[in-house]
C-alpha cells in the first residue's frame, strides 16, 4: 500500500490519525480519566497495528508487528503488577530476528565490513531489540522522562535517516508513522508528570530498536543508526549500568538515574530536572547525529537546532500547564486532596529529604477519616496543613469521582509504604517504625529490609506506651537520625501525635500508616486484588478483626453526606479559613 510513494504514506497516516484524533474526541466525555487514558493507549497500539497491516514491506510489517506483540506483553505487565515478565521482550525479539531484518554485519568507519555468523547475527539482535523496552522501562520510572527522551530522540534519528542519502524507504515510513502519532498522542507523550507505562515503553523501546536495526539492514554504518540511539541514550545508559554494579557489589546501591536525583538534592524541582535531564541527553544525541551524518552542512545544522528547539519550547509550555493541572486538589468538606501519582509523591518526599529543612506530614485519609474531619477541628486543621494528602480508600476515592472531581491514581498506604522503602534503600534514607503490638514493627522492618538490600532501619518500638515515654521516643529517633518516621497508631491518634512530636523528633517526613504494618510483618493480609478491584477492602479486613464491625456502621452516615454534597444541600461549614498547601 505504501509502495508507490511516500504521498500515499502520509494521506493514510493522516486517515489513521484523524480517526485516533475523532476516538479520543469521542470517548473524552464519557470516561473517567484512567478509562480515557487505558483507552488512549490501546488506540495508539491498535493505530500502529493498523499501519502494520496496510505497510507492503515484509520487514516493515514485522517491526510493526514485534512492536505490538511488545505492547500486549505491557498490558499484561500492567494487569499483573510484580509479576516479572521482562524475559518475554527478548522472546518478542527473537521473533523480530528470525522473520524480520536484523543486524547481519558491522561497518566500521574506515569502511571495514565485519560479517556476522547466522547465530550471532541471530543473537545481537535480539539482545538489542529486548534489551530497549526494558530499558524504557528503567527510565519511565521518573514521570515524565521517557515520553520526553522518546519524542527529542524519534525527531532526531526521523532528522538523520530523512536526511541520509542511503535507500531507507521502510525506515523512512517507520518515522513518519512514529511522528504522526506521538503528536496526535501529544498528552501521552509530552507530559512532565505522566509514565508512559509498560505497554507504551515496551511498544516505542521495541519499534526505537528496529528503526535502528534497519538502517543496518539496509547496510547503512552501523554507527550511523545504531550508535545514534548509543548517544541519545548515553547517560540513562551509564546511569543504569552504574545501578546495576552498585546494586550487585555495594552494600549501599546507588539507584538508577542518578543525575536526575542529583538535581532535586540541589534543590531544582521535578520538571525542571526532567527537563535538564534531557536536555543533556538531546546535546549529546546532536553532536552523534552530526557525527554520523558525516556533513556539517549549515542546512542539517539548522534543521537539527531548530528540531530540537521546538522540542524543547513545546515541553515547557506544556510542562508548565501540565503542573497547574497537577496543583488542581479535590475537595471534600473542606479535606484537599492531591490529584497525584505515586511517583510523583515519591519524588516530593526526596524533595523535602533533599531540602533539609522542615517537618512535613503525610496523610491517608479513607472515608472514615474524611467523616471524622467533620467533626473533629483539630483532625481537620492537621490534613489542611499536612504536605501530602493521599487519598486511600475505595470510599472516598468514589465520593470524589461522584462529585466529578475524580483523582487520577489511588495511592494504597501499603504500597506507598513499600516504594517509600524502596527508594529509601538506595538513597540511604533511615527509617523510623513506631506502633503495631509489640514485635510488629520489627517484624515488618524485617520484612522490608529483606525485600529491599540496603534499607536503613534506623529504629522501631511498638505502640503501647504512655505519654511518659514519648520524650524518650522522640530523643531516640532524634539520635538515630531517621529522615522518614511511620507512625501506625490508628486514627487520629497517630496524626496527633505527629502533630505534636515530628518537629521534636528530627525526622523531615512523618507519615501516618495506620494498620500498615500489620500488613507488612505478616500479622494481617492484605485483601486479594479482587477484593480491592470491588471496593471490599474494608470487608475483608473486617472479617480478619471483627472488632471493627462498629467502624463499618459509619459508612452509611459518609454515604449519605456525600449525597447531601451532590445535591448541594449540606450545611457543613468548615470554621477555619485554608491555609494554602505549598508542595514546594
Ligand atoms: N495501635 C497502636 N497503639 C495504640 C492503638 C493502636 O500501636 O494505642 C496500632 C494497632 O496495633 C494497629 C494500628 O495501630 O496496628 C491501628 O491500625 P488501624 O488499621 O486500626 O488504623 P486505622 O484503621 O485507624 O487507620
Amino acid at each position: 500500500m505504501f509502495e508507490s510513494n511516500y504521498t500515499l504514506t502520509v494521506f493514510l497516516v493522516l486517515f489513521v490519525a484523524v480517526l485516533c484524533i475523532f476516538i479520543q474526541r469521542f470517548f473524552k466525555k464519557y470516561l473517567e480519566s484512567d478509562q480515557y487514558y487505558y483507552l488512549k493507549d490501546i488506540t495508539l497500539v491498535a493505530a500502529w497495528a493498523l499501519c502494520g497491516i496496510w505497510a507492503p514491506d515484509r520487514p516493515l510489517k514485522i517491526t510493526i508487528a514485534a512492536g505490538v506483540a511488545a505492547a500486549c506483553v505491557g498490558f499484561c505487565q500492567k494487569v499483573t503488577r510484580g509479576r516479572n515478565l521482562r524475559f518475554v521482550y527478548f522472546i518478542v525479539g527473537l521473533g523480530f530476528s528470525l522473520f524480520g531484518p536484523r543486524i547481519a554485519f558491522i561497518e566500521f568507519a574506515q569502511g571495514e565490513y565485519y560479517y556476522l555468523s547466522y547465530f550471532a547475527s541471530i543473537a545481537i539482535s535480539t539482545l538489542w531489540i529486548g534489551v530497549f523496552p526494558i530499558f524504557f522501562q528503567e527510565i519511565d520510572e521518573i514521570p515524565g522522562m521517557c515520553g520526553l527522551l522518546l519524542t527529542v530522540s524519534w525527531t532526531l534519528v526521523s532528522i538523520v535517516i530523512m536526511l541520509s542519502s542511503q535507500n531507507l524507504r521502510e525506515a523512512v515510513q517507520l518515522c513518519i508513522i512514529g511522528m504522526v502519532l506521538i503528536l496526535v498522542f501529544w498528552s501521552r507523550h509530552i507530559h512532565a508528570y505522566r509514565r508512559l507505562t509498560e505497554p507504551l515503553t515496551a511498544l516505542w523501546g521495541t519499534l526505537f530498536a528496529g528503526l535502528s536495526i534497519f538502517g543496518v539492514s539496509k547496510g547503512v554504518a552501523f554507527y550511523t543508526l545504531a550508535v545514534l540511539p548509543l548517544g541519545l541514550f548515553t547517560l540513562p545508559l551509564i546511569e543504569t549500568s552504574i545501578s546495576v554494579v552498585s546494586a550487585a557489589f555495594s552494600p549501599k546501591p546507588t539507584g538508577n538515574l542518578i543525575l536526575y536525583r542529583k538535581l532535586l538534592s540541589k534543590g531544582m524541582d521535578h520538571a525542571a530536572s526532567v527537563h535538564t535531564v534531557v536536555m543533556i541527553c538531546a546535546f549529546i544525541g546532536c553532536i552523534a547525529a552530526f557525527l554520523q551524518i558525516e556533513t556539517t552542512s549549515f542546512l542539517v545544522l539548522v534543521t537539527v537546532a531548530i528540531s530540537v528547539s521546538i522540542v524543547t519550547w513545546v515541553f515547557f509550555r506544556y510542562a508548565s500547564q501540565s503542573a497547574r493541572n497537577q496543583f488542581r486538589k479535590p475537595e471534600l468538606w473542606g479535606i484537599r486532596v492531591d490529584n497525584i501519582s505515586l511517583n510523583y509523591a515519591i519524588t516530593q518526599v526526596q524533595h523535602w529529604i533533599n531540602k533539609g529543612s522542615g517537618h512535613f506530614m503525610i496523610v491517608t485519609p479513607d472515608a472514615l477519616a474524611a467523616l471524622r474531619s467533620r467533626t473533629d477541628s483539630r483532625y481537620r486543621k492537621i490534613i489542611k496543613n499536612a504536605g501530602l494528602v493521599l487519598p486511600d480508600g475505595a470510599g472516598l476515592i468514589a465520593a470524589l469521582k461522584l462529585l466529578r472531581t475524580p483523582i487520577q491514581e489511588r495511592i494504597p498506604g501499603v504500597e506507598f509504604t513499600e516504594h517509600i522503602c524502596k527508594r529509601a534503600s538506595y538513597e540511604g534514607w533511615g527509617i523510623w517504625f513506631l506502633g503495631g503490638a509489640p514485635g510488629v514493627a520489627e517484624a515488618a522492618a524485617q520484612k522490608l529490609a529483606e525485600k529491599y538490600p540496603g534499607l536503613n532501619v534506623a529504629g522501631t518500638r511498638n505502640g503501647y506506651f504512655t505519654d511518659k515515654d514519648t520524650d524518650d521516643i522522640c530523643r531516640e529517633i532524634r539520635e538515630s537520625q531517621a529522615s522518614i518516621l511511620f507512625v501506625g497508631l490508628g486514627v487520629p491518634k497517630q496524626e496527633y501525635w505527629l502533630e505534636e512530636n515530628l518537629a521534636r523528633s528530627g525526622a523531615t517526613v512523618g507519615m501516618g500508616i495506620g494498620g500498615t504494618m500489620d500488613v507488612i510483618s505478616g500479622k494481617l493480609t492484605r485483601a486479594p486484588r479482587i477484593w480491592q478491584k470491588l471496593c471490599l477492602e474494608w470487608l475483608y479486613r473486617t472479617i480478619q478483626e471483627p472488632w471493627r464491625w462498629r467502624r463499618i456502621l459509619k459508612l452509611p452516615l459518609f454515604a449519605f453526606y456525600v449525597l447531601l454534597t451532590i445535591l448541594h444541600i449540606d450545611n457543613f461549614n468548615q470554621d477555619e479559613s485554608y491555609e494554602d498547601i505549598n508542595l514546594n
